[in-house]
């Protein structure tokens, strides 16, 4: 049993207290956490994981001459802590999918650090990754022609790419972890990467390294060297240029059971590595590659471990059973591949062994188990458990099979235990449902999202959850700030998505509005977050007819089409007779005022001004809405141009007053500015509440781009509501 602690972290130690002997973890009482977070817990100890990190560096600078690094497979375990962890170590992050890459920005960590992994990366993964990742790893070549594509419409930085070659070797481990064979599904063969170098060379992509990974959980690293030699060949022949990377994967195996200890060692496997790639690339001629690593369960599987009650013990003709209150929900790895585990009692670890347990889990499977024919001491219901070596793979493939809401885990570093992820509640499982439709009362589960934008900020909510139309009252209610959700209006989506795109526009009192400039910005950047839209144009439904939007790489800045405007005096309408109303004049209390006038689908008055304030909009806006010059009363912009490319607005808005910013406002300030050739067609439009862009094309068209901001996204509390009275909408 004493042997068992060496699977355990680092600073476990075996502490004598007033209740007899007791395991400890980085200092701290596992009795004392349990009962104060729960169980199941999981504890992850940082000396542990910087001890695995310090073998690892120092092997790598006294083995190997060139430059080399560690990048840290997310897959193992990721959350905040873990990607600021890894920040804080300089370490690259490896991210596997959308989900990661959001985490590992939440951390702060660079983007130059962020990795791209990936068996068949999407083209808006890979379009989110171009902004978000400093590599990206090429899986296969329908990734490399959809990088191609990209490459054409992106004009922000290019990532790096690697290509991940399958060298066809086979390594000593569970076959569902072994990923470098020939029939793996992983990775490019020989001809392929051949293909994918070619391809990435005639479209100037940025083609610097070659990866492979052979697999997980193995202990010998032999086979590494016949993989690391072809790997060399296939640099050679596709002719890596100074400077290239080469990443051997990660994989090394750790102990899970005291009969298989000790640890496999990482100086050995690091040194392994280093010399044949040292020899290699001097058999070759080839330049010493940056050497990076890439392990995930050798760093971080050790610090870790997970403490459950006994429930009950249970005798059966064979087996004496010790049902835990955790198991295949948070540790599948028995049930995927046999792993097999070793435990401790938390009390009196070491107490003679009785007959051998089966510790098995609280779930509806026979396959539940976590450890099968254990030596253990007779133990009672209420006792902890603790299960070394829990920390890869175990939260990163938990489910919430049986409704298990996933544990709370701790960090332990300097005597200090902080909490870095909190347990689940059923709340967080009902968070992505929805009622049925029709029939079922909307109760607590309409979801929110929240932006801004260049001045203005729009609740978004989607029909079908809503159920029907939100009424006028509900959305006054919605956009009411002193009632606790506040907004400049509200956007219900109507979309059928990867059908069309339509969306309603509200204004706070509830009325609708025809189209708004910040409203379609906000609506397509929602729309990008939902993973509907990449990077090409998509046209937008609204009441007020078509636009077509697009999105910048990144998703956080969108362009407008706002459509076609308007000089002529019968569309705005402006009475008097037809033609151009530009640079006329009219007089309001007294004072000759200049303007022009334009329609962007809804009548715009622009007063030009050497200087523009609020007071002047709030005194003057009301007054010239209502001229009778205007027979369906304008929208009034007061313009100072400031130079070609900048003008400057406030704005008094037809129907609901004086308003910080809009976006077609802007449009039409610059559409007139531009016809009276004050300005140029590109212009930056300030507002006092925000700023925003507008360009004017040669066929009278405005297009408005952005940047927006989200803010904040949960479900509406029916309670919201109470009260309101529903008339219709
Ligand atoms: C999973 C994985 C790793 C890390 O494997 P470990 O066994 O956790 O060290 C490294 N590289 C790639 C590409 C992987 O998929």
């Amino acid at each position: 049993m004493k042997k068992r602690l060496a699977l355990f972290p680092v600073t476990t130690r075996v502490v004598t207290g007033p209740d007899g002997q007791q395991l400890s973890i980085g200092e701290s009482d596992l009795t004392e956490l349990a009962g104060r977070y729960g169980t199941p817990l999981y504890l992850y100890d940082a000396s542990t994981v910087e001890a695995a990190l310090a073998a690892y560096l120092k092997e790598l600078a006294a083995a190997y001459p060139g430059q080399s690094g560690l990048t840290y497979a997310g897959k193992a375990f990721l959350c905040l802590a873990v990607a600021q962890w890894t920040r804080r170590h300089g370490l690259w992050l490896d991210c596997t999918g959308m989900g990661e890459l959001a985490v590992a920005a939440a951390g702060s960590v660079p983007r130059s650090h962020i990795l791209l992994h990936g068996v068949n990366k999407s083209a808006h993964l890979l379009e989110a990754a171009a902004s978000q990742a400093g590599t990206i790893v090429v899986d296969n070549l329908a990734e490399v022609e959809r990088l191609v594509y990209l490459s054409g419409q992106n004009n922000g930085q290019a990532p790096d790419l690697w290509l991940r070659f399958r060298p066809g070797q086979a390594v000593d481990t569970h076959s569902h972890v072994q990923t470098g064979q020939e029939d793996s599904k992983f990775g490019l063969s020989w001809d392929e990467a051949m293909a994918a170098a070619a391809m990435c060379r005639a479209h100037d992509l940025p083609l610097s390294g070659l990866h492979f990974h052979l697999g997980s959980q193995f202990r010998d690293p032999a086979p590494l060297v016949p993989a690391l030699a072809r790997t060399l060949d296939l640099a050679e022949t596709i002719q890596m240029e100074e400077g290239w990377t080469l990443c051997p994967g990660g994989g090394l195996a750790v102990s899970y059971h005291e009969d298989t200890l000790p640890h496999p060692d990482i100086s050995a496997y690091v040194r392994l590595v280093a010399e044949h790639v040292v020899a290699g690339c001097e058999q070759r001629n080839l330049s010493l590659p940056c050497l990076r690593l890439e392990p995930g369960r050798s760093l971080i599987a050790r610090a870790g471990v997970s403490l459950y009650r006994i429930g009950e013990v249970k005798h059966t003709g064979t087996r004496r059973w010790l049902l835990l209150d955790g198991g295949l929900a948070d540790n599948p790895r028995f049930a995927l591949y046999q792993a097999r585990y070793s435990a401790l009692p938390v009390k009196e670890p070491f107490r003679p062994p009785s007959d051998p347990a089966t510790l098995a889990g609280a779930y509806c499977e026979s396959g539940d188990v976590l450890i099968e024919h254990l030596p253990m001491p007779a133990v009672e219901p209420g006792e902890l458990v603790a299960v070394p070596v829990s920390g890869a793979y175990q939260l990163s493939m938990a489910s919430n099979y049986n409704g298990a809401t996933r544990p709370a885990v701790l960090w332990l570093e300097d005597g200090v235990a902080s909490l870095i992820q909190v347990r689940e509640t059923t709340l967080d499982l009902l968070r992505r449902d929805r009622p049925l439709p029709g029939k079922t009362r909307r109760r607590n589960s309409v979801f929110f999202f929240k932006y801004h934008g260049s001045g203005n900020d729009y609740i978004v909510v989607n029909r079908a959850d809503w159920g029907r139309e939100p009424r006028q009252e509900e959305i006054r209610r919605l956009c009411d700030r002193h009632f606790g959700f506040g907004a400049d209006g509200l956007l219900v989506d109507h979309s059928e998505p990867g059908r069309r795109y339509a969306v309603r526009i509200f204004n706070p009192d509830g009325s609708e509005a025809e189209k708004s400039g910040n409203g379609l910005l906000i609506f397509s950047r929602y729309l990008w977050d939902l993973g509907h839209v990449g990077l090409n144009p998509f046209p937008i439904e609204t009441i007020g007819g078509e636009v077509e939007a697009r999105m910048y790489p990144g998703g956080r800045r969108a362009a407008i089409m706002m459509g076609q405007f308007s000089f002529d005096s019968r569309a705005i309408p402006v009475q008097g007779p037809q033609g151009e109303v530009i640079g006329e004049t009219m007089t309001v209390l007294g004072e000759e005022l200049t303007y022009g006038a334009v329609s962007l689908g809804n009548p715009h008055c622009v007063i030009l001004r050497e200087q523009v304030s609020a007071a002047d909009s709030r005194r003057l806006g009301p007054l010239i809405e209502k001229d009778p010059r205007f027979p369906n009363r304008t929208n009034v912009q007061f313009m100072a141009v400031l130079d070609r490319d900048h003008i400057q607005i406030e704005i008094w808005e037809r129907g609901a007053g004086y308003t910080l910013a809009s976006g077609s406002s802007s449009c039409a300030a610059v559409s007139v500015a531009n016809r009276m050739g004050l300005c140029n067609q590109a212009v930056t439009v300030h507002m006092p509440g925000g700023v925003i862009e507008v360009i004017i094309g040669d066929d009278r068209t405005a297009t408005l781009s952005g940047s927006i901001t989200k803010v904040w996204s949960g479900s509406i509390s029916d309670e919201v509501f109470e009260g309101v009275i529903t008339g219709q909408p």
